[in-house]
């Protein structure tokens, strides 16, 4: 089969557009014909490389899967070949408290698929466990279905299970136009929350409008700390979305109301921030860190996709042996949304 893998550690030209051997499935595994695979941070991450992590090479990354089921393992009874569908990104143990109590992204043996040590999607076939396979939903494009699992699962733990967002607060969705940060604007809307949104150009700030921001901050010409007490009569947020790390987050400290939350999934920028604890305990605010998210909220929250009250943004579809191309727009933060590999 065609795949694009990685042989060593470095920038986009490390991706290699190649002949790979299709995987072979054990009994409680599905085979994919992959039809779409959205791109992630994590994808770049993996490709340059993490401190103290090793991933046997060659390594296929792609953690955003969705396609046909090509072959299914003979213990494995949800799914037949020839059903459409999408892959739930997260793989655990399914045996420990934590998968049996429904916290399955706290499972000791978690694994994103296409990161670390699992090969993922950037590949004419992947293979994946049975549980991982869901039907996609009804309308959905391949490429609008592999758009959705890992930052609406994301945006879903932080605001849903984490922030607990309630209908009437303010929250600020810093990085508008990221593929967390578009998924977190709509979540925010459908529970009732007012949105405020940061992006780095007017046109990407449009586009948060139109996913219902309330609010726009552009924050390359404003000092976004100071814009939220203006539209907030100096009150502040009761909740922070942070995916931006070390250049945003002493901002997002100070953009936080009294008892105000703010939920971190991830470090963009880099990874060492300074947090002035004087503001944590006189304010009495609250951090939350949120890690991917479970099984369960994949499934819950694809019946919005159904109901049309939440929708996948695309930003652009690249053929697979672009997928340098795809990553560099990443890289640049040019994207609106998903950047997506269409494989077949
Ligand atoms: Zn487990």
């Amino acid at each position: 089969m065609k795949a694009v893998r990685i042989h060593e550690h470095g920038g986009v030209e490390k991706l290699k557009y190649e002949e790979a051997p299709e995987p072979k499935i054990s009994p409680d595994e599905v085979l994919i014909q992959v039809k779409s695979c959205a791109l992630n941070h994590i994808d770049i991450f993996i490709r340059e490389g993490l401190p103290g992590i090793k991933i046997p090479f060659p390594h296929i990354l792609g953690c955003d899967i969705s396609g046909v089921v090509a072959d299914v393992g003979d213990g494995v009874r949800n799914v037949k070949a020839g059903n459409e569908v999408l892959v739930s990104p997260g793989v655990t143990c399914g045996r420990c408290l934590e998968c049996l109590s429904g916290r399955d992204n706290d499972c000791r043996e978690y694994q994103i698929l296409g990161a670390y040590k699992i090969d993922g999607g950037y590949a004419e076939y992947v293979k994946v466990p049975g549980v991982n396979v869901i039907p996609k939903p009804g309308d959905l494009s391949f490429d609008e279905a592999a758009s959705i699992p890992l930052v609406f699962l994301t945006a879903w733990h932080m605001l849903v299970t984490q922030a607990q967002l309630k209908v009437g607060e303010d929250v600020l969705i810093l990085a508008g136009g990221s593929g967390v940060g578009s998924a977190g604007i709509q979540i925010a809307k459908m529970i009732g929350a007012r949105v405020i949104a940061t992006a780095s150009t007017e046109e990407k700030l449009e586009k948060a409008k139109a996913l219902g921001a309330d609010d726009l901050i552009h924050y390359t010409q404003a000092d976004f700390a100071q814009e939220v007490k203006r539209l907030t009569h100096k009150k502040g947020v009761e909740v922070v979305f942070e995916n931006t790390g070390q250049e945003t987050w002493e901002k997002s400290i100070l953009s936080l109301a009294r008892r105000g939350r703010l939920v971190t999934c991830g470090a963009t920028t880099g990874y060492q921030a300074m947090t002035d604890l004087r503001y944590l305990y006189s304010k009495n605010l609250v951090l939350y860190g949120s890690f991917m998210g479970s099984k369960g909220d994949l499934l819950h929250l694809l019946k919005f996709f159904e109901k049309g009250k939440l929708k996948p943004v695309v930003d652009q579809v690249f053929p697979l042996k672009e997928a340098g191309k795809a990553q560099q727009r990443m890289e640049d933060r040019k994207q609106f949304g998903k950047l997506v590999l269409e494989v077949s």
